[in-house]
């Protein structure tokens, strides 16, 4: 019998493959015991052990691409560097020789010694450094117990495989995505999680949330993945088989097809154009959104400039050679430089080894532009060399988590300072580069007509306008049912923002995740919205739907239905919007 397990979708295809179970926690080492005249045997496999661990975590080493953020090859590099400490190498022999451990159990006593004194420190870094320790044990017990049930992925080929995991660490999906793997299933996770967001840009079907998933399925077993309704279907008999062969036949010409729209302009068939951008996080993010016919970049996320490289901020010119790359690679096609928006979601360990930004609710703490403001030699270098990209090519300078005037004057001010340096130094730069804020705060979107006033663009970030309107944290796992973008309060806000621009005459943009999902393309733009940016995976999604919408139709339904959308009837309306063929 067919077995349906359910979990977040997020992304909107669907794969059928093998499952690829990667077991990784927890590996249950029990204290056990060896014979006397098996000491030299068991310490041959212990070293042989070790060995096998350092060759595969420099395998991981060499697989990495260069793209990636240095830190994760950094994090890497320091798991090879523990593999040669004496900790590991010359410790648990003692324990085999002395009390007659087998090699697990003593390289878990040695474990727990150490993590005991790492737990003893007051330092929330040298804590953290607990973590390192595990990573490191459990990659060798792995190698120790390489014939049990434990499955690796360094040798495998995993292509058209789909991957089931506990979770996915950074470097896990990062290369993860270059191996062709069909799917991913993860017990943790939700829509807005990194391993969502990689998925969607890879475009590739995911179900995160899925409780005990690495117990319920089966390496091997053939497995559909929806990522659109968030199902698993494993134990499939042949009739479901053989449906979503048909199906994923019909979906693989359909993206087929879908290709040639890249080229094709952006319109309604009431012909009113709307413009799609892409959201990226490296400069490489540029190729995919150029291959998928993006007018330009409307989100650029700097963050991973300062994550993942221990104590030392990019300084002016780092930024400045990252922009340049978007800049000329994007050939006269504008970009949207983002500033910092570290905290919540986004922190970083500093050069004292302690969460920074530090706060008691990260979300509501210093974050992003209130730290630039507080700090102003993180934020000018940036600034500057925004400014300064901006001599080369359409740049666009936007201020994340704005959330009253003042905040916006401040910042024209040390735009202000920022170019009477540059200018003293003798630098090329822009001085009339458009300064745009996000509107991601419901205090924000509320005055959204006096902040449009004195910006040049605005950008509704639903990401965070939702977790703020409705006292969701975006990243919670328990509460990801609450998190709707529909929420009458939600629209309301989206749409103030959009009459806002309209009234002042400056565009809007919006660059949250709600943008790039199709399903609600048609009532945003019967909300008037006429320009979205998301990851470049959706364009195609989006545009397709765009190009299959009367907005006069769109725009006449949506006032028809007000008082549904205050009654939060969302979903009514978005079944009467979303028919297709749309009516006359
Ligand atoms: C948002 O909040 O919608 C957004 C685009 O910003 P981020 O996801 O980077 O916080
Ligand atoms: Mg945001």
């Amino acid at each position: 019998m067919t077995l349906a397990c359910i979990g977040i979708g997020v992304s909107r295809a669907i794969a059928l493959g093998p499952a690829f179970l990667m077991k990784r926690h927890p590996i249950e080492v029990t204290p056990s015991w060896i014979k006397e005249h098996e000491v030299e045997a068991e310490i041959q496999r212990f070293r042989q052990a070790l060995e096998a661990a350092r060759q595969e975590l420099q395998l991981v080493r060499t697989q990495i691409p260069s793209s990636t953020p240095p830190d994760i090859a950094d994090f890497i590099d320091a798991h090879l560097l523990m593999l040669e400490d004496v900790t590991f190498t010359e410790a648990p022999l003692e324990l085999i020789r002395n009390q007659l451990y087998r090699a697990e159990w003593a390289l878990q006593v040695r474990r727990d010694a150490i993590v005991e004194v790492f737990e003893s420190m007051d330092d929330p870094y040298l804590k953290t450094r607990k973590d390192d320790v595990n990573h490191v044990v459990i990659q060798i017990q792995k190698c120790l117990m390489r014939d049990g049930d434990e499955v690796h992925t360094s040798h495998e080929d995993i292509t058209g495989h789909v991957i089931i995991a506990q979770d996915l660490s950074p470097a896990d999906t990062i290369l993860l995505r270059y191996r062709g793997v069909a799917a991913f299933v993860t017990e943790f996770g939700g829509p807005l999680s990194h391993t969502a967001i990689l998925a969607r840009s890879i475009g590739i079907p995911a179900v995160l949330g899925l409780r005990n998933a690495t117990q319920y399925l089966q390496h091997g077993e053939m497995l559909v993945v929806d990522g659109e309704q968030g199902v698993v279907l494993a134990s499939l008999d042949a009739t479901i088989l053989e449906a979503y062969h048909k199906r994923l036949g019909v979906y693989q010409i359909h993206k087929e097809g879908q290709r040639r729209l890249a080229s094709k302009p952006s319109q309604s068939l009431d012909k009113v154009p709307i413009k799609l951008f892409a959201n990226i996080e490296l400069p490489e993010d540029i190729y995919q959104a150029i291959a998928y016919g993006a007018a330009g970049v409307g989100l650029y996320r700097t963050e991973f400039m300062y994550m993942n490289r221990g104590a030392v901020n990019p300084d002016e010119e780092e930024h400045l050679e990252a922009y340049l790359k978007v800049v000329r690679g994007l050939n006269g096609i504008p970009v949207t430089i983002r500033t910092l928006d570290l905290g919540a979601d986004k922190q970083i360990i500093n050069r004292d080894g302690l969460y920074y930004p530090p706060a008691c609710n990260p979300a509501l703490g210093l974050r992003a532009i209130r730290l630039c403001l507080k700090e102003p030699e993180l934020f000018k270098p940036q600034i500057r060399a925004i400014l300064r990209a901006a001599a080369y090519g359409p740049v666009r300078l936007m201020v994340p988590m704005l959330s009253n005037l003042n905040e916006i004057f401040a910042i024209r001010q040390i735009i202000e300072e920022a170019k009477q340096e540059l200018h003293r130094d003798g630098l090329r730069f822009n001085a009339d580069i458009p300064f745009g804020g996000m509107i991601e705060v419901p205090s924000a979107a509320l005055c959204a007509y006096q902040f449009a006033k004195h910006l040049d663009f605005l950008s509704i970030g639903t990401n965070d306008l939702i977790q703020y309107t409705l006292a969701i944290d975006r990243v919670d796992e328990d509460v990801n049912y609450l998190f709707d973008p529909l929420h009458p309060a939600v629209l309301k806000l989206i749409r103030m923002t959009i009459v806002a621009g309209q009234r002042c005459n400056i565009p809007v943009t919006m660059c949250g995740e709600m943008a790039g999902e199709p399903r609600y393309t048609r009532i945003l733009l019967g909300l008037g919205l006429r320009r979205f940016s998301m990851e470049s995976n959706s364009i195609l999604d989006v545009k397709e739907m765009i190009c299959n919408s009367d907005i006069s139709y769109l725009t006449r339904t949506i006032k028809s239905m007000r008082s549904h959308i205050a009654q939060g009837d969302t979903e009514v309306i978005l079944e009467a919007l979303n028919q297709s063929p749309i009516p006359p």
